[in-house]
């Protein structure tokens, strides 16, 4: 038997062996690169698609772009703006959303359209302050006639969220800001709506900006939660 064995090894030549170590090396290598660099994320190896399974198909779905074409936003020393921080985001979540057979808009914060806007669901987007903090919120119109409805949106996102991006939601944090946030007044009270403050700039960076992919799934999961789980 040992006998045996050690002749199947020695049909096989070193240089093979040397080649097949070297190879191995670099793969591994460049895995761990991609995922560093966050073009590849670990927790999502199986799903060649993103957000193609999402329940958002025929849907009319509303996403504001937050501060877009009205202010820059948060604004840190490094020159990291929450506006164009939040466009990136948005930017491949309307890209996901349509993928999956759903009809986005794209608003900006004062977008005139936002009067009396009808949508199956309206997102605004927002990103947190510089400092060093991490978590993120998510809220509803503190007035909103239909608190159930819109409060179902909000548990739908929270979760989410949490469990894509890794991130705490901070209820605490929550301000006058979000709950009285100038969207929720224009819009047609048949909207369900909710803001999202996605993170801080600060000490969420690396999710915002590398890995601002699984950010914008979190919310696209989200989203289709919200449809899936409609009382009919
Ligand atoms: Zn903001």
């Amino acid at each position: 038997m040992a006998r045996e064995r050690s002749r199947t090894r020695a049909y096989i030549p070193w240089w093979l062996w040397v080649i097949v170590l070297i190879s191995g090396l670099w793969y591994g290598l460049r895995y761990y690169q991609s995922v560093r660099e966050g073009t590849l994320s670990p927790a999502l190896p199986v799903r060649v698609s993103p957000g193609t399974s999402l329940a958002v198909r025929g849907k009319d779905v509303a996403i504001v772009s937050g501060h877009l074409g009205y202010d820059s936003g948060a604004l840190c020393e490094n020159g990291l703006a929450e506006v164009d921080v939040v466009r990136t985001i948005v930017d491949q979540l309307a890209r996901l959303l349509r993928n999956a057979g759903a009809r986005v808009i794209v608003l900006k914060e004062k977008d005139p359209r936002l009067q009396g806007l009808r949508a199956d669901v309206l997102v605004s987007v927002h990103a947190d302050s510089c400092i060093e903090a991490s978590g993120f919120k998510v809220a509803r119109w503190g007035k909103s006639p239909h608190p159930r409805r819109d409060d179902r949106l909000v548990e739908c996102l929270t979760r989410e969220y949490a469990s894509l991006t890794g991130l705490t939601f901070v209820r605490l944090h929550i301000t006058e800001d979000m709950t009285d946030y100038h969207v929720f007044s224009k819009i047609s009270e048949d909207t369900p709506a909710a803001i999202i403050e996605t993170g801080y700039l600060g000490g969420d960076k690396h999710l915002l900006t590398r890995k601002s992919h699984l950010v914008a799934l979190g919310i696209a999961e989200g989203i289709g939660c919200f449809f899936k789980e409609e009382p009919q």
